[in-house]
């Protein structure tokens, strides 16, 4: 164990196993190691590092502004929250009326979940506060959005979580209908793909109907784009290829490139349901982060957003059906491997040949970064199945 290692075992808190690999930089989606060992990088530091480790425009954008104004407070207007709200705004076709910026992907849900209770006591119906989420559900580490996470094994230690959430089963119709009825729900959040709980996309029959359900029982949809958004799944967000317009949809990890932002969006049903000092963040929206977002939000545009389907095309082409793998789930470049061997079998493997795959329960989980060149992403592929199949 190297002397980093020892000093982060005897002062980080224990939270988090890490893998003995101590990054010291990276460059592009090759990432190195204190070594000096190269690896590709399958997972964009959890789909946060959307263009890469080092990109150019990226640095100049982040470098400008921090040279200029690092942090202003919410007091006072700063010029990179309110471009990149616009922008939003502009690459939703008009669906993001409103934006609050938060510093993280729970920080965003913690606002869809108040803006949906205030939508409902706003009008004059306290009562209705439930939000209904999915089972297999992950929507973040805070007591509420804990609570919103429809998995136990999350819930176990930390009860009483945040009453008033409710959960019904993925991509069974009868039953979210029946959950949020029974439960006078305010609001239904969903991620349209399943990170955590394995990279499972839900069915476009199933989000449609949901749609026109929650509409018609005038309960809000949530779309929680944490993981999704930002190009990931091959739309700026994947709500766009259900064919549906959300209430509030959420996004953070991808969206800045590398530097926590949180984003929650909210559409016309809810755009004035916050007033002033109903809601706030020291953080949020600090120039930095936000310039950083407008120099990765304006690059996500046509062409890159096929290249992201075409190259999950291409892996899901070439795994499927390979020796070893029994399933490959996930949309664009958010893609789920079930294999035959235990999972961390086949990162041990990818690790020791270069390759840093995430993981999502008993999967293999990729998100690399949106500009991985194809070379480099075959012969992460190719180092993969090999993980698979020997
Ligand atoms: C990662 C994630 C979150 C939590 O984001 P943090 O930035 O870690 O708070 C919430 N929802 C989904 C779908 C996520 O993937």
């Amino acid at each position: 164990m190297s002397d980093i290692q020892k000093l982060d075992e005897q002062y980080i808190a224990h939270t988090y196993k890490r893998f003995p690999i101590e990054l010291v930089s990276g460059n592009g989606a090759i990432l190195t190691d204190a070594d000096g060992r190269d690896y590709i990088d399958m997972g964009s530091g959890i789909g946060v590092s959307a263009f890469g480790h080092g990109d150019e425009l990226w640095q100049k954008a982040v470098l400008d502004q921090i040279s200029r104004l690092a942090h202003a407070s919410n007091l006072y207007y700063t010029s990179p929250c309110a471009l990149l709200a616009q922008l939003l705004n502009e690459k939703t076709g008009g669906f993001a009326r409103k934006v609050f910026f938060a510093n993280s992907g729970a920080e965003a849900n913690e606002c869809a979940i108040k803006a949906a209770r205030k939508y409902a006591s706003d009008k004059g119906q306290k009562d209705r506060f439930t939000i209904v989420t999915l089972k297999n559900s992950f929507h973040g580490r805070t007591l509420t959005t804990l609570a919103a996470t429809g998995q136990d094994r999350f819930h176990a230690l930390f009860r009483p979580l945040t009453p008033g959430f409710c959960y019904a089963a993925a991509n069974d119709i009868e039953d979210v209908k029946r959950v949020s009825l029974e439960n006078r729900a305010c609001a239904v959040m969903i991620e349209c793909v399943q990170g955590e709980g394995g990279v499972i996309a839900l069915e476009r029959d199933y989000v449609r109907e949901l749609r026109k359900f929650t509409a018609e029982n005038d309960m809000l949809l949530i779309v929680d784009e944490v993981q999704t958004g930002n190009g990931r799944t091959g739309s700026l967000y994947a709500y766009m290829q259900y064919g549906i317009t959300p209430d509030i949809v959420t996004t953070a990890k991808g969206l800045a490139g590398g530097l926590p932002l949180g984003a929650c969006m909210l559409g016309e049903k809810v755009e004035e349901v916050f007033s002033y000092g109903d809601h706030g963040s020291t953080f949020g929206g600090n120039p930095v982060c936000c310039a950083a977002a407008l120099s990765i939000l304006s690059r996500i545009d046509e062409p890159l957003l096929n290249e992201v389907k075409k190259k999950g095309e291409y892996v899901k082409k070439t795994l499927a059906g390979a020796s070893g793998i029994d399933s490959v789930t996930g949309m664009g470049l958010m893609i789920g491997i079930k294999t035959a061997k235990p999972v961390a079998e086949v990162v041990e493997y990818c690790q020791k040949h270069g390759v840093l795959p995430l993981t999502a329960k008993d999967k293999l989980r990729l998100l690399p970064p949106l500009n991985i060149s194809p070379e480099l992403l075959e012969k992460a592929v190719s180092v993969i199945a090999e993980g698979a199949r020997l």
